[in-house]
């Protein structure tokens, strides 16, 4: 299960951000994951509620949203919703397909609460 080491990861972006932004508990982190990314929302929202005890952010909301995944065919030049990162384009067919969204993985917020 990857998403517990993405989760990992997660954290250490936001314990880096706590310290050098001298804030101190985390209260809400936004999290942007693509539909394509690979990452199974269920499983990295569980692997970020076991971690986060141990970081300035246990007490925090988690917030993931998804972003749908687009493709765009440069054969024909169209951009269409895309749900799976391998599929023709629906409209020449064209198997070589450019994914323009859906394999984000980022941490876009996070608010802290300052106690000085
Ligand atoms: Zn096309």
């Amino acid at each position: 299960m990857h998403e517990m080491s993405i989760a990992a990861e997660i954290l250490n972006i936001v314990e880096r951000t706590v310290q050098e932004n001298g804030a101190d508990d985390v209260t809400d982190i936004f999290i942007e994951v693509g539909s394509l990314a690979g990452i199974m929302i269920p499983s990295l929202e569980f692997g970020l509620d076991i971690i986060k005890k141990n970081t300035s952010a246990r007490e925090a909301a988690i917030h993931i949203e998804e972003i749908p995944g687009k493709g765009r065919c440069p054969n024909c030049e169209l951009i269409f919703p895309m749900d799976f990162p391998i599929e023709p384009c629906p409209d020449c067919e064209s198997s070589y397909l450019v994914m323009t969204s859906g394999d984000e993985l980022r941490v876009r917020e996070i608010e802290v609460e300052r106690n000085i």
